[in-house]
């Protein structure tokens, strides 16, 4: 089966970075990927909407609930998580694909889904970012500027709980200060995999 293959040939190649919504690990991913273009990012599915400036493909695949459900039926998704009343999800395909090449492919995702790729793939190695307070936390999400209230809501819920599993994952990083938390974030490729070139 595809997973026992993935497990053999993705010796430390697979990275799962995750923290809560609002640390700004998504800021810290695409830093990350415009440094080290050998990495692959996995773009992801999701139900939820676009926001503005936000690319189909690109930022997202954005997908209907009912195509996002016929895939999950199909086993198309390596991992998958509803998040603030949406679905999201990692294509297996794609990553497998990329695995096979050889490549070192990064997922950022939410706690849900990075619990589900520690148990499918215990090699795979994973980062949680953590803020540097919740009342920064809060600030950011609010910050944003592009969220309804009720989503904001649950959004701080959901990372207040998220917080909590952080000792659960190989690395934690405190994103106070960026350029000192992306470097941390390189650190931990290198002792990892040797990702980074
Ligand atoms: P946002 O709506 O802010 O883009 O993402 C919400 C949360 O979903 C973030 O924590 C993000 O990391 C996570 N997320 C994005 N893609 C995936 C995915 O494919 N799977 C899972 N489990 N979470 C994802």
């Amino acid at each position: 089966n595809s997973a026992t293959t993935f497990s053999k040939l993705s010796q430390g190649k697979l990275i799962v970075l995750t923290g809560p919504s609002g640390v700004g690990k998504g800021t810290l991913m695409r830093t990350l990927l415009q440094r080290h273009p050998e990495l692959y990012y996995s773009v992801s599915a999701t139900t939820r909407a676009p926001r503005p400036g936000e690319i189909d493909g690109k930022h997202y695949h954005f997908i209907e609930r009912s195509k996002f459900e016929q895939l999950v039926a199909h086993g198309e998704f390596l991992e998958w998580a509803e998040f603030a009343g949406n679905y999201y999800g990692t294509l297996r395909l794609a990553v497998l694909n990329q695995i096979n090449l050889g490549k070192c492919v990064v997922l950022e995702i939410e706690l849900e889904g990075a619990r589900q790729i520690r148990t499918s793939f215990p090699e795979a190695k994973s980062i949680f970012i953590l803020p540097p307070s919740l009342t920064e936390l809060e600030n950011r999400i609010r910050g944003r500027g592009q969220d309804p209230e009720e989503a904001i809501r649950r959004r701080l819920n959901r990372a207040h709980e998220e917080i909590q599993a952080a000792d659960e994952f190989d690395v934690q990083i405190v994103n106070d200060d960026f350029e000192a938390a992306l470097q941390s974030i390189e650190t931990a490729l290198d002792s990892f995999a040797n990702c980074k070139q």
